[in-house]
């Protein structure tokens, strides 16, 4: 029978109607930790009370003008974006794939400006994942994805993930950027070492061409620095963010440098959408709440405390988890058991996990979760190990 909606997402049979810091409630009143945000996009909790009155209050001005029109909102955002990072420019749009399809054109054009319009090529890394778009599933090259729905956009080329040899052997004449994320999050909570993202840097300076960092899922807070290429101590040319920058309103952006950005002129780009007054408002309440004085030492205590208890649990069930890793409040749980099945255990314990590849079940709780909230969680996934033990027996 055809589905009302179409059915390409595998669905938890379970629906929430409402959300309070890191709870998210059923109809009839169930209770369920989250510890997935929405695939770390409630970064400041549910219906926090900051981006609850940023969002009524524009929305009792004005929902939608145009970009063929001044945008003060995303002007006052972009401003806050720039005072905490590398950028100096900014393009709004609507999701992290479209951020990347904004970063992926600006390497290119950027080069076209320098008079090198061959360095066309945007090298990748294997268990990327960079969105749905054609573009950004040519770049990320994960044949399960793309298959089917060939031919691939070419102007992609893939090498494996921290294979510094391989990736100074890829670059050439045509190559325009590096493209990768500093911890791999749909891959299975992979993350980069940060002396590679500093041989990445050198790399791209040696050779004029642009580091582009994907900071979709690792930014705004998530690994206890505001952007996770802060822990290596570099700049990216280019950086695509969304997910948490919005909290749980859609919203994406492409940062850049004054100089990678130099081919983005007017009609190069553009969205109906991106850069929404609703959208930017919320956008604007984020950056305060997570740039807040302690709001990251909130993240990183919670982090370690995370981190000890799981690598406690996996010394404890060595036969249902085989790895813990991961950075900040963005930890990867390796199963020896079925990941899926892992997930669906937890769930019957009113925990929400995400699933990631390689085996790995996600835990991405919201930015402001506490002591409190990581014991709980500990107690729910030390009676979902227990469950399998039980099976077994
Ligand atoms: N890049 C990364 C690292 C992601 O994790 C995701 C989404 O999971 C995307 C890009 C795509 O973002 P969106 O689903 O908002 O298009």
């Amino acid at each position: 029978m055809i589905q009302p909606v179409l059915p390409t997402y595998n669905r938890a049979p379970v629906a929430f109607v409402r959300g309070e810091g890191c709870r998210v409630f059923t109809e009839n009143g169930d209770a369920y930790l989250d510890f997935g945000a929405g695939v770390a996009v409630t970064s400041c909790g549910h219906a926090h009370p900051r981006l609850v009155a940023a969002l009524t209050e524009q929305a009792q001005k004005i929902w939608h003008t145009s970009n063929i029109y001044q945008m003060p909102g995303q002007e006052k955002l972009a401003r806050k974006l720039i005072d905490v990072t590398f950028a100096d420019t900014v393009f709004f749009c609507n999701s992290g794939a479209e951020a990347l399809e904004c970063a992926i054109k600006m390497a290119r054009k950027y080069h076209v400006a320098k008079g090198n319009p061959q360095r066309q090529t945007i090298i990748t890394f294997a268990g990327a994942f960079h969105g749905r778009t054609l573009a950004t599933l040519a770049a990320a090259g994960n044949e399960k994805y793309l298959e089917g729905f060939e031919p691939r956009m070419p102007g992609f080329h893939q090498v494996a993930f921290g294979d510094h040899a391989a990736l100074a052997a890829a670059i050439n004449e045509h190559t325009a950027a590096l493209l990768i994320e500093p911890v791999q999050g749909e891959g299975g909570i992979r993350p980069l070492p940060p002396e590679e993202l500093r041989a990445m840097r050198k790399l791209c300076d040696d050779h004029g061409i642009l580091l582009v960092l994907d900071e979709v899922q690792t930014g705004m807070g998530r690994t206890g620095k505001l952007f996770a290429h802060e822990w290596a101590g570099i700049t990216p040319d280019i950086m695509a963010i969304a997910k948490g920058l919005g909290g749980g309103f859609p919203i994406g952006a492409c940062l850049a440098t004054e100089d990678a950005a130099i081919g983005m002129t007017a009609a190069t780009h553009g969205s109906t959408f991106g850069g929404n007054p609703l959208a930017t408002a919320v956008g604007s309440a984020v950056v305060d709440v997570i740039t807040a004085p302690g709001f990251l030492d909130n993240v990183q205590k919670q982090s370690l405390l995370l981190k000890q208890k799981l690598a406690a649990l996996k010394d404890t069930y060595p036969d249902v988890i085989e790895d813990v890793r991961g950075s900040g409040l963005m930890m990867g749980i390796k199963c020896r058991v079925k990941n899926t099945d892992f997930q669906a255990a937890a769930l019957a314990e009113k925990l929400l996990l995400i699933g990631a590849g390689d085996n790995v079940v996600r835990l991405l709780p919201p930015l402001v979760v506490s002591t409190d909230d990581v014991n709980e969680a500990i107690t729910k996934l030390e009676r979902a190990c227990m469950s399998f033990k039980a099976k077994a027996a």
